[in-house]
């Protein structure tokens, strides 16, 4: 089984990673894809994530509901603290052994900065590492064990719709109907960006 990881605070998740996930799928000619909310990011601050844990699983599952290539894990919301990658890769090698093979997909904003992840290396011997393309980031150089994953990726992220929603614009553009209809009815992300 080829299985893509696709983590992310996902604060909230919209058709950017969605449309990332099914040009994984596709590209990788994957047989399931997880994503993975984080619970804190190692190179965010706290206070950057606005969306408790709990609330940004709930919209990872809402987003993907009835698509039965896409499933949502709670590892690392369920782990606590920091969520390193190199410790899920763990996790889900013990789960899925070989012959399965995990797939680690991250965009290019990310892939710039690989040296400063934790225990890179041993990320690299437990997946492979593809980073995908994203508008505004140019990922000119890679280590030899990363792959690129080139796809039509859509101009949007999480910041840019809080700032939306705060302003009181339509995020209707950005993320799937029922999504949109959750965060408005639970009022999320009304006075942060
Ligand atoms: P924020 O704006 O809050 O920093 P974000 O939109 O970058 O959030 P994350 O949850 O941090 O979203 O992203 C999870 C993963 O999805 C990362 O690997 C990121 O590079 C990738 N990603 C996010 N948006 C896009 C996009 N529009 N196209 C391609 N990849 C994306």
């Amino acid at each position: 089984m080829r299985i893509g990881v696709l983590g992310g605070t996902f604060d909230p998740i919209h058709k950017g990673h969605l449309a990332l996930a099914e040009a994984s799928i596709e590209g990788l000619k994957l047989n399931q894809i997880l994503l993975i909310p984080m619970n804190q990011h190692p190179f965010k601050n706290q206070d950057q994530i606005i969306a408790s844990p709990e609330t940004r699983l709930e919209m990872v599952r809402l987003a993907v509901e009835g698509n039965p290539m896409c499933h949502v894990s709670d590892l690392e919301i369920k782990r606590g603290g920091v969520s390193f990658t190199v410790d899920t890769l763990e996790e889900l090698k013990k789960k899925f052994p070989d012959p399965h093979t995990l797939f680690f997909i991250t965009g290019g904003d990310w892939g710039c900065e690989l040296q400063s992840w934790k225990n890179i290396n041993r990320i690299l011997s437990l997946a492979c590492f593809v980073v995908a393309n994203r508008p505004g980031y140019h990922v000119s150089q890679l280590p030899e064990k990363v792959s690129r994953l080139e796809f039509e990726p859509l101009n949007v992220s999480s910041t840019e719709i809080r700032c939306k929603i705060k302003k009181g614009e339509s995020i209707s553009a950005d993320v799937p109907p029922r999504l949109e209809q959750f965060i408005k009815v639970n009022g999320l992300y009304l006075n942060e960006s």
